[in-house]
Order: C-alpha cells, then sequence, then structure tokens
C-alpha cells in the first residue's frame, strides 16, 4: 500500500506532498483523513494522508520510497467533506493547505502528545454479582449497598467512604473495575418554556422552511430584540425532526451563559459549544463529542464553523456584520464564505442575522443574491428606546459627563434601575505629552501613542504589547509638564465614581476581563443587580439581554468615526444602534444618550432614528463615489520587512507588477499602512479593486512564491478584508 502524506513543516508557507509506503502491520488502520508519523530528512513529522493509491497508479520513485512510522490517529480527523473544505479555503485565502487543515482542528488535538492535554479517563465500579464476599466489615457494605441501589458509581466517591475497602473489594473480586471517558463541560441547564410565535416570526420561518433542501442564502434582517433568535431554535428544532444537524455562529464576545442557557434550556444537553474561553482540554472533548456525532447542534464563535458534523441541516450566523468571522492571521478566512461552502455541500439553507447587515450582505439581498427577510418590530410591539443626542461642542466641551446624562444617571440610581454606559478605548488616558514643549510619549516599536494605565502606573502600547513606567518629567525638556489627554474607561470609572459616590460601578474592559472565566462572572453580577452601573468598551455592546437596564449612555460616539478607514461610518452607526439596543429590553422602557462632537453626522442621526435604509442609502451614495465595497471588491496586500529601504523597493516592485498584470482593477498604493511600524517592522500597502478580474488569484499566487524563501521581506494577503 502507498499513501499520499502532505507533511506538516515548522515552516508553513509551503505545502509539502510526499508517497510513502504503508508497512504491512498498519495497513488494516490507514484511512484517508486520519495522521501519521513519517520520516523525514533526519526528522519525524506528522501528515495527514489525503490519498490511499490505487494499485496502478504512478508511484514517485517506487524504490526509494520510505516507510509510515505510525498512524496517530484512531478515528478519521477530516472526514471527505473537510479535506474538500480545506482545499478550497486555501484556493479562496490562498493560504497553504497545510495551513487551512491545521485551523479546522482544535490544538489540543495536535498538541495530545506533547502536553497533558489529553482524554479526561475516570475510574468506575459495579458489582460482579456472581461473587460474594461474608462478613463485610462496615465501610465494606456501605459500598456494596450504594452500588447496589446506583449500579455504577464513579471511583471519588467510593473512595470517600473508605479507599482501602475498595481496594480489598477489588481484591476479591467483588467490584468490577471500569475506565471510561469523562467530558469536561458538564453543567446542566433548567428546561426553558417555548413561547408561541408571533405571525411575523411564523412568516420568517415559513419562508425558510420552503426552502429547507437547497443552499439558499437567508439575510434575516431583524431590529434588536425582534425575536431572531426564536426563529433560529425553531427551524433548529424542525431540523432536528428530520435527523439533521446545525451549526450556529454567535460572536465570540456573546456567546455567554445566558445564550448557552437558552440553547440548553430549549434542546437539552446534547449541545456543544466552542469558543476561545474553554480552555484547550474542554475544548477538545467539545470536538470530539462532535466528531463522533454524539451531538446534533454546535454553538460557536468563528472556528465552531469547522465542527465535523454530518448532515447539516442549517446554518446559523447571528450578527453577521460582526468582523470576528474574519479571521486575521493566515489563513485569513471569512467563515460566512466557509458557511456558504458547507451548505453547497449539504443542500441546505445559511441564515445571516443582524439588525444592522453589512452594505455588502443588505445589497446583495436587495440584488436578489441572497433572500432578505424583515423583522421591523421588537416582540409586542414594545418601542425601541428613544435616543437622544447630545452636542459635546455646545454643552460643556472637554467634560466627561454633561448635564443631562448625569442628571439621567442620578435618576436610575435614584429608582434603583440599571445604566449601561459604553466608551470605546481602554486605559485611562489615551495619550501622554508635554505641555511645555509638546513631546508625545510614543511606543519605540510602533507609530502609535502609549496609553496610560492608570491602575499599573503603566504607558502600554495596544499593538505590541510595550510597557514603560509613568514619568513625572517630560524626557525631551525635563520640566514637569506631563499632560494626560483623551480619555478611556479607566478614566470614565474614576470621575464617575467621584460625582456618585454610592454608586456600584462595573468595569468591563480587555484590562478587567483577561483572567478565565471573569467575563462570565461580571455578566452575572450584573444579572444579578450586584451592581447599579456597567461601564464598558464594544464587548458590552453585543448580545446581552439585562431586563432592569432603562438607560444606555454613549460617553463620546466619535472614538469609531476618527478611525481612518472606509467603514468607520458604517462601523459607529452598528456600534450605536447595537448598545442603544440593550435599552429598554424589560416591561420598562428605555432610553439612550448618544455624546458626540459630530452631531449632524449622518451614522449618529440614523442611529438617533433607528433608520437602517436611511443610513445604507447614504453610506452607498458614499461608497459608490469612492469605488468602495459593495461596488468594488477588495485585497490588500501588505510588504512587511524590519529593513525600510528593502520595505519600499520590494514594495514599488509588487506594485509595478500588478500594474502590468491585473488590467482590470483600480490599485492604490504602494503607500505607508495606516500604522506603519508596527513592532520594529515596517509596513507598505496596496489595495486592489476590483469587479470582475480573470488573473487575480494566479497574479497574487506568483507573488507569494516569489517570496516564499525571501527571510527579509514577506507579503500579506487579505481578501475582503474589514480594515484597511
Ligand atoms: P433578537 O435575537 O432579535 O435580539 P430575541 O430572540 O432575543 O431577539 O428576543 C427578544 C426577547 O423576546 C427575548 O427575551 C425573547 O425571549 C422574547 N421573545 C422572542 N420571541 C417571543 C415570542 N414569540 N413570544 C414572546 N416572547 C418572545
Ligand atoms: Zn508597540
Amino acid at each position: 500500500m502507498t499513501v499520499e502524506v502532505l507533511v506538516e513543516l515548522a515552516n508553513r508557507n509551503v505545502d509539502k506532498t510526499f508517497d510513502y509506503a504503508v508497512p504491512f502491520s498498519l495497513e488494516n488502520k490507514i484511512q484517508v483523513g486520519i495522521r501519521v508519523l513519517v520520516p523525514f530528512g533526519s526528522q519525524k513529522l506528522e501528515g495527514f494522508v489525503l490519498k490511499i493509491k490505487e494499485a496502478n497508479e504512478e508511484v514517485y520513485d517506487e524504490e526509494k520510497l520510505k516507510e509510515i512510522i505510525e498512524v496517530i490517529d484512531e478515528e478519521v480527523i477530516l472526514n471527505e467533506e473537510l479535506l474538500m473544505l480545506g482545499k478550497k479555503m486555501s484556493e479562496m485565502t490562498l493560504a497553504t493547505l497545510i495551513s487551512c487543515y491545521q485551523i479546522m482542528l482544535p490544538k489540543a488535538l495536535k498538541a495530545e502528545k506533547k502536553t497533558q492535554i489529553g482524554k479526561k479517563i475516570d475510574t468506575y465500579y459495579s458489582l460482579n454479582e456472581k461473587e460474594e464476599l461474608s462478613p463485610l466489615k462496615g465501610p465494606q457494605q456501605q459500598i456494596v449497598d450504594l452500588l447496589k441501589i446506583e449500579k455504577k458509581v464513579i471511583k471519588s466517591r467510593l473512595d470517600a467512604i473508605s479507599s482501602s475497602s475498595v481496594k480489598t473489594l477489588v481484591k476479591h473480586g467483588l467490584l468490577i473495575e471500569e475506565k471510561q471517558e469523562q467530558y469536561r463541560l458538564k453543567k446542566e441547564y433548567p428546561p426553558l418554556p417555548k413561547y408561541p410565535l408571533t405571525p411575523l416570526q411564523q412568516n420568517v420561518v415559513a419562508a425558510i422552511e420552503k426552502k429547507k433542501d437547497e443552499p439558499t442564502c437567508f439575510l434575516l434582517h431583524g431590529v434588536t430584540g425582534s425575536g431572531k433568535t426564536e426563529v433560529y431554535m425553531e427551524i433548529i428544532e424542525d431540523g432536528l425532526k428530520r435527523d439533521k444537524t446545525s451549526i450556529v455562529l454567535v460572536p465570540e464576545i456573546s456567546l455567554t451563559e445566558q445564550m448557552v442557557a437558552r440553547f440548553k434550556g430549549r434542546f437539552g444537553n446534547d449541545i456543544a459549544i466552542l469558543h476561545s474561553r474553554l480552555s484547550q482540554g474542554e475544548k477538545y472533548d467539545e470536538w470530539r463529542r462532535i466528531a463522533r456525532q454524539e451531538v446534533k447542534i454546535v454553538i460557536g464563535a468563528r472556528s465552531a464553523i469547522f465542527a465535523p458534523l454530518k448532515n447539516i441541516g442549517v446554518i446559523i450566523i447571528d450578527e453577521e456584520h460582526t468582523t470576528s468571522y474574519k479571521q486575521e492571521s493566515t489563513p485569513k478566512y471569512s467563515a460566512i464564505d466557509i458557511a456558504k461552502e458547507r451548505c453547497q455541500y449539504h443542500r441546505c439553507p445559511l441564515i445571516l442575522g443582524s439588525a444592522t447587515p453589512t452594505l455588502e450582505s443588505y445589497a446583495r439581498a436587495k440584488k436578489g443574491v441572497y433572500e432578505l427577510l424583515e423583522m421591523k418590530e421588537r416582540i409586542n410591539q414594545k418601542p425601541l428606546p428613544k435616543v437622544t443626542i447630545i452636542d459635546l461642542n455646545e454643552t460643556n466641551g472637554f467634560q466627561t459627563f454633561s448635564n443631562p446624562l448625569l442628571q439621567k444617571i442620578r435618576e436610575r440610581l435614584e429608582k434603583k434601575e440599571q445604566v449601561i454606559l459604553l466608551l470605546n478605548r481602554r486605559g485611562y488616558a489615551s495619550f501622554v505629552s508635554c505641555r511645555h514643549c509638546g513631546y508625545v510619549e510614543k511606543c519605540p516599536n510602533c507609530d502609535i501613542t502609549l496609553t496610560y494605565h492608570k491602575s499599573s502606573q503603566m504607558l502600554r502600547c495596544h499593538y505590541c504589547g510595550y510597557a514603560t513606567n509613568k514619568k513625572e518629567k517630560c524626557p525631551k525638556c525635563q520640566e514637569e509638564a506631563m499632560n494626560q489627554l483623551g480619555i478611556g474607561t479607566e478614566k470614565v470609572e474614576e470621575e464617575l465614581q467621584k460625582k456618585f459616590p454610592e454608586a456600584r460601578i462595573l468595569r468591563m474592559d480587555l484590562d478587567t476581563t483577561s483572567r478565565k472565566g471573569a467575563h462570565e462572572k461580571m455578566i452575572t453580577a450584573f444579572q444579578n443587580q450586584e451592581y447599579d452601573i456597567l461601564l464598558g468598551t464594544q464587548m458590552i455592546a453585543k448580545g446581552l439581554d439585562f431586563k432592569e437596564v432603562t438607560l444606555v449612555g454613549v460617553i463620546q460616539a466619535d472614538t469609531s468615526l476618527n478611525i481612518p478607514d472606509f467603514r468607520s461610518s458604517e462601523y459607529t452607526f452598528q456600534l450605536l444602534s447595537q448598545v442603544a439596543g440593550r435599552s429598554g429590553r424589560g416591561e420598562k422602557e428605555g432610553e439612550v444618550l448618544i455624546q458626540t462632537y459630530n452631531p449632524e453626522h449622518y451614522a449618529i442621526q440614523c442611529a438617533k432614528t433607528h433608520d437602517y435604509s436611511s443610513f445604507y442609502e447614504q453610506e452607498m451614495k458614499i461608497r459608490h463615489e469612492l469605488d468602495y465595497p459593495p461596488y468594488y471588491y477588495l485585497v490588500s496586500i501588505k510588504i512587511l520587512s524590519s529593513d525600510y529601504e528593502m520595505a519600499k523597493t520590494e514594495s514599488k516592485k509588487v506594485g509595478d507588477y500588478l500594474k502590468s498584470h491585473l488590467e482590470n482593477s483600480l490599485l492604490l498604493g504602494p503607500s505607508m499602512a495606516g500604522v506603519f511600524r508596527v513592532n520594529n517592522v515596517y509596513r507598505f500597502q496596496l489595495i486592489i479593486k476590483y469587479k470582475k478580474e480573470e488573473n487575480l488569484h494566479s497574479v497574487l499566487s506568483t507573488l507569494i512564491e516569489h517570496y516564499i524563501s525571501n527571510r527579509q521581506v514577506k507579503i500579506d494577503i487579505d481578501f475582503n478584508p474589514f480594515h484597511i
């Protein structure tokens, strides 16, 4: 037997496939889609079996063929569909096939041998009916009695009675020992009732069910609180009746206990949950439950799209506009694109849901590429919260809180209702400069100002992690005139506490949620009303459902407007709409206050009136004028080097090459990337804009080839980038 193996080289820039002979003793273990250990030069490397060669097929240099050393997996880890999906992903992103296969599998699978993360095995005991031992001593009798009732009991419980008695009973053959694998995530959830669907929800469900055996892509555009999640669950339930499985993607940050409880409460505990806050071991277990087809529903963040489910009946992507559905490192895949492939394979619908779809998705829906489903009202005709805009230019200049906002917060505190405050910037001050000479503290490795974090008295770079102590004197002019400018959540928290000493304030941002479980604990605590005010960055804007929140305040809507990116208006509109949706979800009416220096901006005006269509129309005009998506597709190409001259020269060459080979595209650059230097690497950028460009993939592949062995210059290609 000869097999074709894709070898895992340490350098993942290249794909290497080789033929290997299979020793007779291993032949019955070999399957396509398992990993094997192979000799490679003087090394032993892992690889994926891609093919078992037919007897008459040509084999590379049969004489010199080396033998496989070992078979790693007992079960297939990449089935036929996933093998094909990896190839597709590699074609779409131009990443290597090996990197695509690796991203599809949990890390623990890879590390199983090296680390201790493996299967968790527990020992159980049951009675051996054939044996009798008498007389039994006290604890022995207790153990036997327990086993008579419960049949099978875990070792730790019997040891608690008497571990020496357990040993004695085993020795005399009275107990049968059994090893059994344990899954780590085992929490049980109470069942939840199912609501009768509203007519609007019923219509939407009916439209989807009509095409349940077609790979149609639906765009479910429904305002916050319109009952989208109930619609998803109905479709999933219908699938279960037909023995179909489902994948639900939700943004990483909204995959909370709240959400898990809602799904498990409805469908029982046979749901796999996948997100990055799980430990490696937990992820590994969840993945194996899926691979063994022990669950029918998978809920997870981006990479759950690769869940090895069979017989998929629907894929749902909630909050489809979320940027985290696009992987930012290689392979730079979009979970939505992957979902489309899988839906084609399984001939099942894809549902993209959002209150604020991306312009691309909405434009596709309007053109009929997607089927548009709208839910314009909240459940029970509950009104969307009233939004008031406060012009920071007029009220009080540079103060953090305007008087109306202070007033509203005070009212809520008195009425014991809860408040959410958003500022999409963490830290204390976003930059520190000298009042005397104008010196600004910057990262030595990156072209970015350092953020001051007061709790640690440190200045930090949010790009590379560089940190340095806060200085009293200006490093340049030696004056004691260092001034902290630009607010972050840490500073807002401090000021807020001064204004409302009695208020219980909870701050939630990257700095306060880095420990495992912290995020979850905070949400639960706020839910239980252990706090009055939840203050945080964008991570508090998504998905959360707190019934007692009646006021949402945005400290500065301009943080995302000022980002130099063609999507900055879209981000702002999405963020404001989303956070506004956190208000008034219970019985009491909700209210929203947005503080801004740009009160007339259409992104802010449209968020005020909850008017997606109007935002869409205005933003489309601008995109059209400037040749941006959805009118054009984009590819971003970065040329990276720690040598400035080299980066510059090579980016010129790349630019010339593209210009002469892509006839139907517009080319921007090369120019310095938004943040030019990160971690001492210089970054030049080119943007390709195209509608149709036959040669694109082959031209870009050639570029990649050219730089593969170049150690000083790297090239980085991103199709449909979210950020440029
Ligand atoms: P969305 O996902 O669109 O934000 P949800 O599905 O979370 O909306 O629904 C918002 C709220 O309305 C939730 O508290 C949910 O339990 C409730 N809800 C949803 N559908 C119904 C229904 N048909 N009848 C009563 N309540 C419902
Ligand atoms: Zn830095």
